[in-house]
């Protein structure tokens, strides 16, 4: 049988080898950690309800059910015909290769003083505790925010921050400390979300009225330093705690590479995935650019139709499917359940709609929910919902 090499066990790469076992390829994921990572459901590891053990799940165990082979090892390089290991070094064996590495983040100023909840996972635990320090002192300013890409407007991320946001909110007023902390949202865009649509944007400034968080958004940032956030028209914002998002960026081991990539480091993929020019390398999720209408984001759902169309198209190269080659285009849309801590709103945006439907206490429970399905069909130990 054919062998495959999935760059990256994050969302997209997971679910590639996941598909391609299933067409019997001799799959071998390559990943730099040893867990598969559940980023939706890790909003919730600052305000403890989650433990790191909870979101995450050995990639030996996903290997095990599946019969695909792990190998631990950092991608440096990716070329149009090998790839180069931290470890390993050169390699070569390969029919096909996915790449599936995930995204970079920008660089700011000052970024050494802020946390991000969606990079390494490692940051979030220390988020995490400096969160806990803080409650534990009883009192202190706290600053959320996310930041933009002019080369990639679609690598922005700031769902997640919202979510964080509104569950250490209802989190402080749980432990009735909430009056004694400043909360405070920044974006340098002038209406940050507003890819989810006008509705959404007026649910959000309510809802920042309602909790009393402060708002400060469409000036650019200058730098961040150990005490808060400077402005480009001289604003300082006070935080002793912030966490902050930027943009996306190219992977470091594309950007190192010779596949055809986007000025921000993006891969060049056709529409069925395929790296444009290269016969026998794919590329899904975050590591590639997209095409699309202007409110397109890159989202784990996206990766898994990308990694699931992957699996389908080498499989139709190989003969062992018939039609036409599947793309992701007509998946492209925005969905995200975004938690409150204490309820939710679902968020949906397509080429006719873009509605944010609240979910009091509910929403709260689906996400919670969905996140145990997600574990435990991942594993093989329940059966898939159709498009889940
Ligand atoms: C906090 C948060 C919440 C989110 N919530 C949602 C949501 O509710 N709904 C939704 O649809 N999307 C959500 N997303 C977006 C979604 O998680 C991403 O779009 C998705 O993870 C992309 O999948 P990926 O496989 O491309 O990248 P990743 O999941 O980031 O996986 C990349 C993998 O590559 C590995 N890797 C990276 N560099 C190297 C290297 N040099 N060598 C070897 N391995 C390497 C990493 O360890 C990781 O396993 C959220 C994201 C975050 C951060």
């Amino acid at each position: 049988m054919k062998k495959v090499v999935v760059l990256g066990g994050g969302i997209g790469g997971i679910e590639a080898a996941i598909f391609l076992r299933k067409y019997k390829f001799d799959v071998e994921v390559i990943s730099d950690r040893d867990y598969f990572y559940i980023y939706p459901i890790s909003i919730w590891i600052p305000t403890k309800e989650k433990k790191f053990q909870d979101v995450i799940i050995p990639i030996k165990d996903l290997a095990n059910a599946h019969g695909f082979k792990f190998t631990q090892d950092k991608v440096l390089k990716v070329d149009r015909d090998s790839f180069t290991l931290e470890k390993a070094g050169e390699r070569k064996d390969f029919d096909y290769l996915v790449v599936a590495l995930g995204q970079d983040k920008l660089k700011h100023k000052g970024i050494e003083y802020t946390y991000s909840i969606c990079g390494n996972p490692n940051e979030t635990l220390k988020y995490a505790e400096k969160l806990d320090q803080l409650v534990k002192k009883g009192h202190g300013k706290l600053a959320f925010g996310f930041g933009g890409n002019p080369k990639a407007k679609e690598a922005v991320r700031g769902g997640p921050v919202f979510e964080l946001l509104f569950n250490v909110d209802y989190y402080l007023r749980k432990l009735k400390i909430r009056e004694n902390f400043e909360l405070i949202f920044f974006a340098p865009m002038p209406k940050p979300g507003e890819r989810l649509g006008e509705n959404a944007l007026k649910m959000m400034d309510m809802m920042f009225k309602k909790l009393n968080i402060k708002s400060y958004t469409g000036k650019k940032i200058t730098e961040f330093t150990q005490d808060g956030i400077l402005l480009e028209d001289g604003t300082k914002i006070e935080s002793d705690l912030t966490c902050f998002v930027p943009a996306g960026d190219g992977h470091p081991a594309v950007k190192s590479g010779n596949l055809p990539q986007t000025e921000a480091g993006f891969i060049v993929v056709e529409l069925t995935n395929q790296v444009k020019g290269v016969e026998n390398v794919y590329a899904v999720g975050d590591s590639c650019s997209l095409e699309g209408p202007d409110w397109k984001a890159k989202q784990g759902h996206l990766a898994e139709v990308m990694a699931r169309n992957t699996a389908y198209n080498i499989a139709l190269k190989e003969g062992l499917e018939k039609g036409n080659p599947k793309t992701y285009i007509e998946h492209i849309n925005i969905l995200c359940l975004m938690d409150m801590g204490n309820g939710g709103g679902l968020a949906y945006r397509d080429n006719k709609r873009a509605l944010l439907l609240p979910l009091p206490i509910i929403g709260h429970w689906m996400k919670k929910g969905w996140g145990l399905y997600y574990k435990l069909s991942k594993l093989g130990k329940i059966p898939r919902l159709p498009g889940m």
